[in-house]
């Protein structure tokens, strides 16, 4: 591969790096180096992969969405089925990678913060099938909202501890997993749920998230003949992780077009919105230098969106930098427009997305008119809707 970012210190371009307190500097250098020792051990990477096989459920389908296809008329439409995934989202892969990275390095206990209760959902899920100790931060607010979540987590044995200051919300319970880490470095593992955060988190996310466009590249070829590429990826972008994750091993692919869904929430001329690449500004969020969404005083202005899984007001920094070097292209997409996708998808498919997906499913209404018979679009599912029908009945 030619496309080798980060550097070193951890920078995509001018974004990313380690905005930490001081005494968290050592315990990052401590974790890229056993990341980066493991990362290149076989045995490590084996055990990684049979996990993702035998627990996981990988590798995922890579559908052909017929029905969908004809209904534009243009390209081919095919589905990487992470919705496929055990606990129903891309998650998982990142969350059993990291896991495995912990016990590697000896930490027993295991921390994470969430605001939806997604990411949370997963650390639960890893933390049981390996038997540590899960504690995961969330916000009053968030807990209140997200009820069934809250009791997943118990249920599979973690200890969810309310954060009521702030806002009461993701940013806060962020706050709180800092607070806690730098106070019981020796034996925590701090487990981030996307690529964002300090070095070498993006990178280490991305890394256990690149299985999906790993496999599309193969499943592709398998459908399509020897040589065969996308023309274009398609996936939503809430921390990034989902779509650095299908877009990173095609980079170098020069004629592979690559699109970010973000959510504009009710409009990215709103202020409840989640649009960060398309009006944020640079600032440091949770550990690293990106685009965020400030308000008039420059405070972090709180994110909005229909689906939880992208109201979030940073975005990783590999995103940033691809943005501003234009290889690949941001748009916003609507909670309104998103709902629409939800409907194509169940009613062509049979198959209900997640609201999160459902904001790269919306932009194929753009997308496909500009297409050719022939070519051939992949979009990453990145989950399933069911978590959602309690939004999606009401906004109908
Ligand atoms: C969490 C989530 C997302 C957004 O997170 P990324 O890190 O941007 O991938 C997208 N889709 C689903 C189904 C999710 O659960």
């Amino acid at each position: 591969m030619t496309y080798n970012l980060p550097t070193k210190k951890g920078y995509f371009g001018s974004f990313g790096g380690k905005f930490v307190p001081e005494i968290l500097i050592p315990v990052l250098e401590e974790l890229e180096k056993a990341y980066d020792s493991a990362w290149k051990d076989e045995a490590f990477r084996n055990d990684y992969l049979d996990l993702l096989d035998d627990y996981v459920g990988r590798p995922t389908k890579l559908t052909h969405a017929n029905r969908l296809s004809e209904y534009y008329g243009k390209a081919k439409i095919y589905l990487k089925r992470e919705d496929l995934c055990h606990t129903g989202a891309h998650k998982i892969n990142n969350a059993i990678g990291q896991i495995l990275l912990a016990r590697r390095m000896g930490k027993q206990r295991i921390i994470a913060e969430t605001g939806a209760g997604q990411h949370g959902v997963a650390t639960a899920t890893a933390c049981a099938k390996f038997g540590v100790d899960c504690i995961v931060y969330m916000g009053t607010e968030d807990m209140e909202r997200q009820k069934l979540n809250v009791e997943r987590m118990q249920l599979l044995g973690a200890e969810v501890r309310p954060v009521e200051s702030g806002s009461k919300t993701l940013k806060d319970a962020t706050n709180e997993a800092i607070r806690d880490w730098v106070t019981n470095v020796e034996d925590t593992f701090y487990i981030i749920g996307s690529a964002v955060g300090p070095h070498p988190y993006p990178m280490m996310v991305r890394n256990f998230q690149r299985i999906i466009g790993d496999e599309t590249r193969r499943q592709l070829m398998e459908a399509e003949g020897e040589g065969t590429l996308p023309d274009y990826l398609l996936a939503c972008v809430g921390g990034g992780s989902n779509a650095i994750g299908i877009f990173y091993p095609f980079i170098d692919d020069e004629s592979v077009r690559m699109y970010g869904l973000e959510a504009a929430g009710l409009g990215a001329d709103t202020d409840q919105t989640a649009a960060t690449l398309t009006i944020g500004r640079p600032g440091v969020l949770h550990g690293s230098l990106s685009y965020l969404l400030h308000n008039k005083e420059g405070q972090i202005q709180l994110a909005h969106s229909i689906s939880a899984g992208l109201d979030y007001p940073g975005i990783g920094p590999e995103h940033a930098y691809l943005q501003d070097s234009a290889r690949v292209t941001y748009a916003p997409i609507t909670d309104e427009q998103a709902m629409e996708g939800v409907k194509l998808l169940s009613e062509l498919e049979g198959i209900i997305p997640a609201l999160e997906t459902a904001h790269a499913i919306a932009y194929l209404e753009e997308l496909m008119p500009r297409t050719r018979e022939g070519e051939i679009v992949v979009l990453n599912c990145s989950g399933r809707g069911d978590k959602d029908m309690g939004t999606i009945s009401e906004y109908i």
